[in-house]
């Protein structure tokens, strides 16, 4: 078994030290598959000088080419025929302006012992049925968008006796059913089996408001839970509300807070993050994070704000080895969390050249006007 492999199957996700050596194997031999394999990312490494063996350490991961997320948007890259590529993903975007991403079957394999390390850590793996609500798209032909893959993956962690979705496709758009979601959550409110939530916080926000207009409290069956997720930049929108949300599911849905579990991820970096019960975001062993200086690039020390460099060996299909996001986030010493998880944690908390901070109520308005796939 190679060492991607290895590392991705490894039995213990924060274990940063101890799977070391094999994150370095693994990036090494992902470097140079990429610079056998696509053009344009090996012109950029030569440009730069850089050559795979000059990543032997960890520190030495800062060498590594570095490449926008802005590039995925305007071109695609991919280092192997799309034949070979079985899943094919998208961010989330508007007006053409998205990433593609390919997932290669060994992504697949590694990602497989990604999530199942990831969601145990949670305690989302589960042979106990259960209905679950979707604050996302259904999946539909022709969509290929990440968010809505990992959302109705997430509901094979326990098996699922429904799926209710909230954004419904109507030909090229998608149109909101919020209604049919309040009513479902009526139904399943007074059965046995647990509920699991699925999607993005700002759906959830609005269709708590929406129960607290009408009066509705759906108190859940025990062992529901909560889980939100849909990209960095729903994670730092929303983020001065969290605790308010937070009340207001115990309050309307009988969730502790406990129960609320976040994830996150990106299509140029599709690695699950998933919070400790603190709600932070460690990070696992298949990726390293690196906050760089906003205008010369070079690597800050922990606890300084700056650009969110992600790194992984996980994807021989497109070459997001070390992609530079426009993200602003800060790096904490694991020791900060109580939680007891060593590992540092990422909080993003901004984008460049983000006008202003969009609040949940303002994120739900786009529910409202139907949303674009
Ligand atoms: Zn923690």
């Amino acid at each position: 078994m190679g060492a991607r492999m290895r590392l991705f199957w490894h039995k213990e996700p924060f274990d940063l030290e101890g799977t070391e050596r094999l994150f370095m194997a693994a990036i090494l031999q992902n470097a140079a598959y990429h610079m056998r394999h696509c053009d344009e990312y090996r012109c950029i490494a030569e440009a730069e000088h850089f050559r795979p063996d000059l990543v032997q350490t960890l520190p030495d991961i800062t060498k590594l080419p570095l490449l926008p997320t802005a590039l995925f948007k305007r071109h695609t890259l991919f280092s192997m025929p799309k034949w070979r590529i079985p899943v094919k993903a998208t961010s989330h975007g508007t007006s053409g302006n998205f990433s593609r991403i390919g997932l290669d079957t060994g992504s697949l394999l590694a990602g497989l012992g990604m999530v199942l390390r990831m969601a145990r850590t949670r305690g989302l793996l589960s042979l106990r049925p259960v209905n679950y609500i979707i604050l996302g798209y259904k999946p539909h032909r022709g969509h290929h968008m990440a968010v809505m893959k990992t959302a109705y993956g997430s509901t094979f962690l326990a098996p699922a006796l429904h799926r209710v979705y909230a954004l419904k496709p109507q030909g090229d758009t998608y149109q909101p059913d919020l209604e049919g979601v309040l009513d479902a959550l009526q139904r399943f409110s007074g059965q046995r089996h647990p509920v699991r939530f699925m999607g993005f916080p700002s759906y959830l926000w609005f269709l708590l408001q929406m129960m607290e207009e009408r009066g509705m409290r759906c108190p859940l069956p025990p062992g529901s839970k909560i889980m939100l997720g849909g990209g960095w930049k729903q994670h730092y929108r929303e983020q001065v509300e969290k605790p308010v949300l937070y009340a207001l599911v115990k309050r309307l849905l009988d969730v502790d807070e406990t129960e609320i579990i976040e994830f996150f991820g990106a299509a140029e970096h599709p690695i699950l993050f998933t919070d400790c019960p603190y709600h932070h975001f460690h990070v696992p062993i298949y990726s390293r994070v690196l906050i760089r200086d906003v205008h010369s690039l070079e690597v800050l020390p922990t606890g300084q704000t700056g650009l969110v460099n992600l790194i992984t060996p996980m994807l021989n299909a497109v070459p997001v080895t070390s992609i530079m996001t426009d993200d602003l986030g800060v790096l904490h010493e694991g020791t900060e969390c109580p939680c007891g998880c060593k590992a540092p944690y990422l909080e993003i908390i901004g984008r460049v050249g983000m006008p202003d901070i969009k609040t949940c109520a303002a994120g739900a308005s786009d529910i409202l006007k139907g949303v674009d796939a």
